[in-house]
């Protein structure tokens, strides 16, 4: 098989009136396909559906009166042990809140800037905050630092994390680098985990700033695709404490991918000194969050054991998905040397990578005839892809079916957007 690069013009043109007509043809069918954000589907959902039943009248609360009014701000303690568990540190690192890890997130940029982290300058206060935000990367997260006129930095990643040299010489010399945007496991959207070189290196920076904080959401933390093939990335907390530096990081993690998107619990891990901070704040906040959705968690899933066996339930049904974009991305794309994409353990996402000039135009094709997909360049600082090249492909939300149409029909359009550019040369 040629290569495009290998083809002569005629050739190309001969495939692209071939392709053309197919893809008029699947346009008259007037699919509505979309492959655009990374949520579970209803199978998935409804493997926590029983945890509807855990709290209910029948049942004697005498023990836990307190669960049922105000106070606790930081959580009750069952739920404390649980991300403890996740997390793999001490109950007394731990914050448990509402149902939205990334609404923490915003909270700890938003205090930043009205009252400062522990007697620091409020950001507010300051000519000009920075944040490096390693690419691709999370569109919200961009979106919050966006949102605070927060100047984003785009970071390149290297195979086991973002390069740490980069990193290092922004932390280290710049009192306006203020933070990092991490996704350290399954990252979203390349699937990559930190290696435990690169967590060492987080945890051995010596920021300028004092008020610098390391932004670690481990959003797929418990998310594997496979039984015997799992990354595990090396704790953050435990790392900056023995490097002497054990403020310098926030770590959240949620169980929106786990039990109900918007209806889970999040937490955050953090020092005992940002602990105490973020209390002070969180006491005029409010009286406390949703103790009994807390609790409701806690009966259901018991403990790590329980939430890694419901975690495969997940990767039953997330697998076949996966495995079938990436069969037809092969089997389509594979030896034409116009794309290349990743082939993840964990996580939500594939990420994909076309010729230079090309994602813009294949998402609008993809658009035309039905399929929807994740904004060319959202996984880049302001929407701004450099290379135009980038689409992440988020297989789990769609039927099996429905993903099967959709994923031909991306590959169709790669193969025509990428003739083009081919043709124009
Ligand atoms: N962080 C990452 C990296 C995500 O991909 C997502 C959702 O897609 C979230 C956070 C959202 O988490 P939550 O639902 O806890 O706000």
């Amino acid at each position: 098989m040629k290569t495009f690069g290998q083809m002569n013009r005629d050739e190309l043109i001969l495939l692209k009136s071939r392709l053309e007509k197919e893809y008029e043809d699947i346009q008259k069918q007037g699919l509505v396909l979309n492959m655009a954000r990374g949520k579970p589907d209803w199978n998935q959902v409804s493997l926590s559906m029983k945890m509807l039943d855990t709290l209910n009248s029948s049942q004697d609360y005498s023990d836990c009166k307190e669960y049922f009014n105000y106070g606790i701000l930081d959580g009750i303690d069952e739920a404390k042990t649980l991300f403890s568990e996740i997390l793999n540190v001490s109950t007394d690192n731990i914050i448990v809140y509402g149902n939205s890890s990334l609404n923490i997130m915003f909270d700890q940029i938003s205090r930043a800037f009205t009252h400062g982290y522990m007697g620091n300058k409020p950001w507010g206060q300051l000519e000009k905050v920075k944040f490096l935000c390693p690419v691709p990367g999370y569109d919200r997260h961009f979106a919050i630092t966006e949102y605070f006129h927060i100047e984003m930095i785009p970071i390149p990643f290297d195979n086991d994390g973002p390069n740490m040299d980069v990193v290092q010489q922004y932390v280290e010399s710049d009192e306006s680098v203020k933070g990092i945007w991490c996704v350290p496991q399954y990252s979203n959207p390349t699937g990559i985990t930190y290696s435990d070189k690169t967590v060492e290196r987080f945890a051995n920076l010596n920021p300028a700033a004092k008020d610098f904080r390391i932004f670690w959401d481990n959003a797929y933390i418990l998310h594997h695709l496979y039984n015997d093939k799992q990354d595990c990335v090396g704790d953050i907390l435990s790392a900056c404490e023995k490097a002497g530096h054990p403020d310098i990081v926030f770590e959240f993690c949620s169980t929106s991918k786990v039990s109900f998107p918007g209806a889970g619990v999040a937490a955050m891990a953090t020092s005992i000194n940002n602990k105490n901070d973020i209390l002070k704040h969180m006491n005029i906040q409010g009286i406390g969050f949703d103790k009994l959705n807390q609790l409701r968690h806690v009966q259901y899933y018991k403990d790590i054991n329980g939430l890694k066996l419901h975690m495969q339930k997940h990767a039953e049904l997330l697998r076949p998905k996966f495995e079938l974009v990436l069969d037809i991305l092969k089997k389509e794309l594979g030896g034409l040397d116009i794309a290349k994409w990743t082939q993840p353990l964990g996580g939500y996402f594939i990420a994909f990578d076309g010729l230079d000039g090309c994602a813009k135009q294949i998402v609008k094709k993809c658009k035309e005839a039905g399929a929807i997909l994740t904004a060319a360049g959202a996984p880049f600082p302001y929407g701004n892809d450099p290379r135009d090249s980038h689409i992440r492909i988020a297989p789990s939300y769609p039927e099996i079916e429905e993903l099967r149409q959709a994923a031909y029909l991306f590959t169709l359009c790669v193969k025509l957007v990428s003739i083009d550019k081919y043709l124009e040369k």
